[in-house]
């Protein structure tokens, strides 16, 4: 029997023992009534314990299994067939479930008010992390995600009752709500009603009353291509967020020095300066490359210079090209998330330059690879200076 069903609010029952199993380390223990919620509809499961009279089992996975809930425990004493036993779900756990799983029917509802043609893929409700999965033809954006949290919230305020109901799937198939008809085992469909705001087939176990969500906060949102996941926090969880995003939208525009409600119009414009001032500095680095000249050391001609956001593939072909020179070395270094360095010389000059490359890397603590006259490879940034001036102070002794 489904206690959770009858009543979703029932924490602690009694009831006789079906059967115990054991799978590795754990019982398998199934009752003839239960409270524990097995995981449907998304939303994850029930644990608690288990007291018998000779012993105690700590239930850790409640889930079905041929049609019976099954509560996987770590037991300690003994339970047995037949004996009556005091159950208790946890209760902190399985509210949290059952107001996230409340408030992500009520999210996805105001989300379809302003993006039309949603589809739910699935969602996820566990502790700690509620999300939904969405298709949308059409990109969701914040200022309509915002209109349908307020929404949201505004129905969690009216204290809407969620009612649930049973309906033959003949009649399901008629009805005007979300149901996924071919995922439906038996022959009756469970329907969880906000009152006069959504109807959605759901297995899982719901709250009663929409206020008993408090306050809802969409809090992470993603996707790839027109599948999108939204994260989404409920109560004082939701309330702490929101605290937390006002403090960093605050530091971040006193930085910028700029007020919070011309953040974004700041941020665009620097981003948009930002690819400008790129590009410029993109051509003036080409502009240098193509006029890098060398210095003499003794009989070796070094090209040698430090670039920033430079693609590395250019610098390469340029080295490749400058040691066709005779005596030549060439090394240059590149800044960008890590640091670029590359040796190359001119393949008859007789340097042992992997010997050179070995320490050059080891002083930016870096990777490299290459061939007898031209190596490179990353490390890092802040120490390209320090491995290049090395290089050259020791090119006199580069040779066998
Ligand atoms: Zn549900």
């Amino acid at each position: 029997m489904e206690l959770y069903y009858e009543d979703p609010y029932l924490k602690s029952f009694s009831s006789k023992v079906s059967s115990v199993s054991y799978s590795n380390s754990h019982a398998l223990i199934a009752l003839e009534k239960t409270a524990f919620f097995p995981s449907g509809g998304g939303q994850s499961f029930d644990t608690g314990i288990i007291l018998g009279k000779k012993g105690s089992a700590k239930v850790v996975e409640t889930k079905t299994e041929k049609g019976q809930v099954i509560h996987i425990c770590v037991l300690e004493g003994k339970i047995e067939p037949g004996e009556e036993v005091q159950c208790k779900i946890d209760w902190e756990r399985r509210y949290e479930l059952m107001r996230a799983h409340t408030a992500q029917h009520m999210f996805f509802q105001c989300l379809s008010r302003f993006f039309p043609n949603l589809y739910v893929i699935k969602d996820n409700i566990d502790v700690g992390r509620h999300a939904l999965f969405i298709r949308s033809p059409e990109p969701l954006d914040f200022a309509r995600i915002a209109d349908a949290e307020k929404l949201a919230n505004q129905t969690i305020k009216e204290g809407r009752r969620v009612i649930v109901r049973w309906m033959k799937k003949e009649e399901a198939e008629k009805g005007d709500f979300r149901v996924k008809l071919d995922r439906i085992k038996g022959s009756e469909v469970r329907v969880v009603e906000i009152e006069g705001f959504d109807k959605s087939a759901c297995s899982g176990v719901h709250v009663v009353n929409t206020n008993e969500i408090g306050f809802l906060t969409l809090t992470r949102l993603t996707h790839e291509g027109d599948e999108y996941t939204l994260e989404f926090e409920f109560g004082e969880k939701a309330k702490e967020f929101l605290l937390d995003m006002k403090r960093i939208t605050m530091s971040a525009s006193s930085i910028l020095q700029t007020h919070p409600e011309l953040l974004e119009r700041t941020v665009e414009k620097l981003k948009t300066e930002n690819l400008v001032m790129q590009e410029q500095l993109k051509e003036l680095n080409e502009e240098v490359l193509s006029r890098l000249e060398p210095t003499i050391k003794g009989s070796v001609k070094i090209y040698s210079k430090i670039f920033s956001g430079m693609d590395s593939k250019k610098l390469m072909d340029k080295a490749g090209e400058l040691i066709k020179e005779e005596n030549t070395l060439v090394i240059i270094g590149n800044r960008g998330e890590r640091g670029f360095l590359l040796i190359a010389k001119n393949q008859k000059m007789n340097v042992d330059l992997k010997k050179i490359a070995g320490k050059a890397f080891e002083i930016i603590e870096g990777k490299w690879g290459g061939k007898e006259y031209f190596v490179s490879g990353a490390g890092k940034a802040e120490k390209l200076e320090e491995a290049i001036k090395f290089i050259i102070e020791n090119v006199g002794g580069l040779h066998d």
